[in-house]
């Protein structure tokens, strides 16, 4: 998306703030405005796609985006139904707030975060959708802070959105479905990747015949993924983690050992592995902030993130506040496309008596539960053990933007008595930072509950935050101020 250079006029309020252009909240916003709704479209960068659809910029000349992806078409459906839409597109919003205000919803945003001229603007709606996506879980081990060491999903966006490698032998390691894409996607872009370490097996798949026959498409995805690898002739490994980085300045190796069932490395097990980048992940998170502090109900899926209990419909507990995709569980595009259309759908019938088309509904229904049990079976195959602590050293930083130590935490549970990550940051420091604890939250709730117990890895309990991105004290002093009409964009 890029700025017009003439905004229309907003209306006051619409009917609908849609907070992300991913698949969720494409797919929500166009089957809104195709219904008759008004429509605003906020999404943090300038281009829509979310991360699964992230393709180059303009600038960069490329020619067939399409090239690293799936399921393009998929995007293209719903670019096509945008662009011939009354979707006001506000690309380059960072939404920091949502809050009630009479019988409508202000949604609060700061453009240019990211360096650009920033500005605040407020929208006003009668309904909002939440399709905020997610981010990637980390689990700290020694060396993770060498350069070279990148996120697995990283790397991906690397690659999708400015066609750069991180590095030449670039090995692949963590947990999940996601390693695969990454491995496969590098591989195909000219990096040679020594290994996939793969922290789980892929025989917890088998404790679910039912969502696995259900998802075919899915079993497709897997055997693309396998042959690519092949092709490649890129090592799988099994039941095995990094658990060591080697170099300085920048990664020259990494030792990877067997684990147990829980995730303890097995004594004597570690082999290293020479190359000059790691792609590191562990699952996804789904992204909930503004959820949490309106007061949405949560869940605990079977990894352990927590993401949001919605209705049938969608909705989550708090009314008129909707949900799509990622905040309701990971569970990839499709699904996010067609709870997108669910909650489109449930949005203009609450908002303007449309009667809901019911086939179109049920098979909606049908089609996202047989979807969300894939996904709940694919989370309890990759659910991390509760051995993956003794990977650290004393002297690891847990939290890295606050230089924060494994030891530092040992030591406000041992001998300050924190027994969560709250109490461990007010000691600490840890989750301070600029990241706001997305990168170690979960890292440091673990190891606070763990205290003379083998706990299993918990996202920290949802907490209120006013600010669900960084903002500019400049934008707060500006909110008494009429806000000024959002700038609608044009997709490029
Ligand atoms: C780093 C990463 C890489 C991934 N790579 C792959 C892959 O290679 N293959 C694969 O199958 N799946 C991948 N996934 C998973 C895949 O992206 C999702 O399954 C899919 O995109 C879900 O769609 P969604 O619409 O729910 O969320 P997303 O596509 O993530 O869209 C969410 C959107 O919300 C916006 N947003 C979030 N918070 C705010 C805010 N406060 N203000 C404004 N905008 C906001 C984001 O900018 C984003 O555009 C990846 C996920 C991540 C996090």
């Amino acid at each position: 998306m890029r700025p017009s250079a003439e905004p229309p006029t907003a209306p006051d309020p619409y009917d609908l703030a849609v907070i992300g252009a991913g698949c969720a909240g494409l797919s929500g916003a166009v089957t809104a405005s195709e219904l008759g709704l008004s429509v605003a479209l906020l999404d943090a960068s300038p281009q829509i796609g979310g991360q699964f659809f992230r393709h180059p910029a303009p600038a960069t000349g490329a020619t067939r985006p399409e090239a690293l992806h799936h399921d393009w078409s998929l995007f293209t459906g719903l670019r096509r139904r945008l662009e011939a839409s009354a979707v006001d597109r506000l690309g380059g919003h960072h939404v920091w707030s949502v809050v009630r205000d009479g019988d409508t919803w202000a949604v609060h945003a700061v453009t240019g975060a990211d360096g650009g001229e920033e500005r605040a603007v407020r929208v006003r709606a009668r309904a909002v959708l939440l399709a905020t996506g997610a981010y990637e879980r980390q689990l700290p081990f020694p060396g993770w802070t060498v350069p070279g060491v990148v996120g697995a999903g990283g790397a991906q966006a690397m690659l999708k959105s400015g066609l750069v490698l991180p590095g030449k032998r670039v090995v692949v390691a963590g947990s999940g479905p996601l390693l695969l894409a990454v491995a496969s996607s590098l591989a195909a872009a000219g990096a040679r990747v020594p290994a996939v370490i793969e922290a789980s097996g892929y025989l917890g798949y088998a404790r679910h015949p039912y969502a696995l026959a259900a998802n075919p498409h899915k079993l497709t995805e897997a055997a693309v993924h396998g042959g690519a690898l092949l092709r490649h002739r890129v090592r799988l490994r099994t039941r095995s983690a990094v658990t060591e980085v080697h170099g300085t300045d920048r990664v020259e190796a990494v030792t990877v050992s067997r684990l147990d069932r829980d995730w303890r490395p097995v004594p004597g097990s570690g082999r290293r592995i020479e190359c000059d980048a790691l792609a590191v992940g562990h699952g996804l998170a789904p992204q909930i902030d503004l959820a949490t502090t309106l007061g949405c109900a949560t869940r605990t899926t079977p990894d352990r993130t927590t993401a949001l209990v919605l209705d049938a419909s969608q909705e989550t507990s708090v009314r008129d506040l909707w949900a799509a995709g990622e905040p309701g569980g990971v569970g990839g595009a499709r699904l996010a496309d067609v709870e997108g259309e669910l909650a489109g759908l449930a949005i203009a019938a609450r908002l303007c008596g449309h009667t809901a088309r019911g086939g179109r509904v049920r098979e909606l229904e049908r089609r996202r539960d047989r979807m969300r049990a894939f996904a709940d079976a694919m989370a309890a195959a990759h659910a991390p053990g509760t051995g993956w602590p003794q990977w650290l050293a004393d002297d690891t930083e847990v939290c890295r933007c606050e230089e924060v130590t494994a030891q530092s935490v040992r030591a406000a549970v041992t001998d300050l008595g924190a027994r969560d990550a709250r109490t461990v940051k007010l000691f600490t420091r840890a989750g301070m930072g600029w990241c706001q604890g997305r990168m170690c939250g979960a890292a440091v709730a673990c190891l606070a509950a763990r205290h003379g117990s083998e706990e299993p890895l918990a996202e920290p309990a949802p907490e209120r935050r006013p600010f669900a991105v960084p903002v500019p004290l400049s934008a707060l002093g500006s909110l008494d101020d009429p806000a000024p009409a959002p700038q609608a964009v044009t997709t490029d």
